[in-house]
């Protein structure tokens, strides 16, 4: 319990965050998001997926920091069905890329892929993974 509440307490939105719906079934490309900046009580995030044809660095949007939790459960336990939680923390230096696919940051030596558009690298352990769930990806 005293971890928990520590946690909530040190919670902060901070740029370079990823935040995904904090129901499970509610969890969509497009309502996934990266926050950007922080000002006066709200969140300007951008949407990495989605709008990517048309927008290079995806959709931009406003989110109140009301509605971005550190957990997807409020401090008495409860399951929350509304807002955002904390899937990924800031990046801990600079050269960190996010992993399109499980969203996580990874060094360079970390990506199978490394590209610098928002969340269009691929890490090792996702890569691994796209070979084995589709094998056209291996055949030439
Ligand atoms: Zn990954």
């Amino acid at each position: 319990m005293a971890a928990a509440a520590t946690t909530t307490a040190d919670f902060r939105v901070q740029r370079g965050q990823v935040f995904v719906p904090c129901q499970r079934f509610n969890w969509d490309p497009l309502s996934t998001f990266i926050v950007n900046a922080v000002d006066d009580g709200k969140a300007y995030v951008v949407i990495p997926f989605g709008g990517g044809r048309f927008h290079p660095n995806g959709r931009h949007k406003w989110v109140s920091l009301k509605s971005l939790h550190p957990t997807d459960r409020t401090t008495q336990g409860r399951e929350r069905k509304t807002g955002y939680r904390l899937h990924t923390d800031a990046p801990s230096g600079p050269r960190q890329y996010l992993c399109g696919s499980c969203l996580r940051y990874f060094d360079r030596e970390g990506l199978a892929v490394a590209s610098y558009g928002p969340a269009s690298s691929t890490c090792h352990g996702c890569m691994a993974d796209i070979h084995q769930t589709s094998p056209t990806a291996t055949k030439d």
